[in-house]
């Protein structure tokens, strides 16, 4: 008998009801042993998530605003709270709200309050399920630097074997410092995949509130075609442009296991949903392109001087400048006199791209340097695309077509991904051009 590790997300934890529809999946198949769950997330569209609270709360103990960390700490009881009455179950919510509350005054730190919404959450799943809590502290170790520790893989192993079956949070672990560090964003998904790893599943269910991972965001076309199966290469490209279904760090702990990971649907547990595989049977005569992914908000530094590409460490001192301020680009697109560098805009907030360019003014004597900004890059993945004739004159004729400007091109070396640049504005456009040439 195989195992299997569901993990559920912010929309199937988001109330008492979806808890206990939750907590069925898990009892409708005994392979279903070890249960990672998101904090709740939104119930309706104006809702709040409870980690956006706990972030709030945390902002406003850090300026001292004991008023307003009062009333945000008071829904974000009233969300437990409530669950526990929706559920009709005593989950000792009251005492453990008491403590987090306790903790976060007494300076536990911005990490550990945004976890708690997690913490929670799973000692609510522990005790509708009636199975062990194991707190991810326990095993999801981090580095100094901040990246994931190799050591993670054998604690879990280890801590997991001890249980038969658990019930883990999301989203955090033990930082290098031994205070609770939380993953970025989302980062419930690479929690769940190191469960995955950690008792070596047979597979990795990753329960959220669509039926899979679609050829693109159904929130710009409507009711795009679902992808019955991709490659963790292709989710790895989808996922970091932007198809936030799925943590892009999510493959890395099950990849080199082979483990597979499927989206499935907490609403509509019957449907079939999306495999993440190593390699994908798909038949790519079926479709060249996998999927399209966009994401907002970078902006190009172009620069033109002539013979650049005949000067040595041209490129090095251009990197340089960026490089000692921690900043890393997306994108490095670049001609025989010209060079772009693509910058995501949160790393040039606050005067920070006026220094940039000035310094690279003074180093490198650019004959032209100019800058754009508010760019989207939209990528567009497949393995088929790969060796297939024709596809990026498809592609930029139905952008040309839909009137969308082109401002920068990118195509990876793996052919399997090509990546456009236009206004942010054009964002959403580009992605449907792409998507009706290609699936309609
Ligand atoms: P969860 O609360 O389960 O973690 P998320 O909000 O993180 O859910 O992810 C699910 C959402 O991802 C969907 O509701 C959908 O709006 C969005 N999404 C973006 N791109 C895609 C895509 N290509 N396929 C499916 N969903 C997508
Ligand atoms: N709750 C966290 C977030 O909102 C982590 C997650 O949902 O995976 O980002
Ligand atoms: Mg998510």
């Amino acid at each position: 008998m195989g195992i299997k590790v569901c993990k559920f997300g912010g929309t199937s934890m988001a109330d008492g009801n979806v808890i206990l529809t939750a907590a069925k999946i898990v009892q409708a198949d005994k392979e279903r042993k070890y249960v990672v769950v998101s904090a709740p997330g939104k119930r309706f569209g104006a809702d709040i998530k409870v980690t956006d609270l706990l972030y709030q709360c945390s902002d406003e103990f850090e300026r001292g605003d004991t008023v307003a960390f009062a009333e945000t700490f008071a829904k974000i009881r009233a969300r437990f709270t409530n669950i526990e009455t929706e559920i009709g179950k005593q989950l000792g919510m009251k005492e453990a709200l008491d403590e987090v509350e306790k903790e976060i005054l007494g300076g536990a730190g911005r990490d550990y309050c945004a976890s708690r919404g997690e913490y929670l959450a799973a000692k609510i799943m522990s005790a509708v399920l009636g199975v062990a809590f194991v707190d991810a502290t326990e095993f999801v170790r981090f580095n100094e630097d901040g990246t994931l520790s190799d050591t993670t893989f054998d604690l879990a192993a280890q801590v997991l074997s001890a249980h038969e079956r658990a019930v883990i949070p999301g989203f955090y672990g033990l930082g290098a410092n031994g205070k609770v560090k939380t993953f970025s964003r989302g980062g419930g998904d690479i929690s769940g995949s190191i469960v995955a790893r950690g008792v070596m599943a047979s597979l990795y269910e990753n329960w959220t509130d669509v039926s899979g991972f679609y050829a693109c965001d159904p929130r710009i076309v409507n009711s795009p075609k679902c992808i019955p199966e991709l490659s963790y290469q292709e989710l790895r490209e989808l996922s970091y442009m932007g198809a936030n279904v799925l943590h892009s760090e999510a493959i890395f702990p099950v990849r080199n296991a082979g483990i597979p990971i499927r989206i499935c649907n907490t609403f509509r547990p019957t449907d079939a949903g999306t495999y993440i595989v190593k390699t994908s049977t798909r038949d790519i005569r079926d479709n060249v392109v996998t999927g399209i992914a966009g994401k907002k908000d970078f902006t190009a530094i172009s620069i033109e001087k002539s013979m650049m590409n005949s000067e040595v460490g041209f490129v090095g001192k251009v990197l340089s400048v960026i490089g000692h301020r921690g900043i890393s680009f997306e994108h490095l697109p670049s001609g025989i006199d010209t060079m772009s560098l693509v910058i995501d805009n949160e790393y040039l907030k606050n005067g920070v791209l006026q220094e940039v360019v000035d310094e690279m003014k003074t180093l490198v004597k650019p004959d032209k340097i100019y800058v754009h900004e508010n760019i989207s890059l939209v990528a567009t993945v497949g393995h088929g695309m790969a060796n297939n004739v024709g596809t990026s004159a498809r592609l930029f004729k139905a952008l040309s077509e839909a009137g969308i400007n082109v401002m920068m091109i990118d195509q990876g070396s793996s052919e399997m991904n090509i990546i456009v640049g236009v206004e942010n504005a054009d964002c959403a456009g580009c992605i449907s051009a792409i998507y009706n040439e290609f699936f309609n």
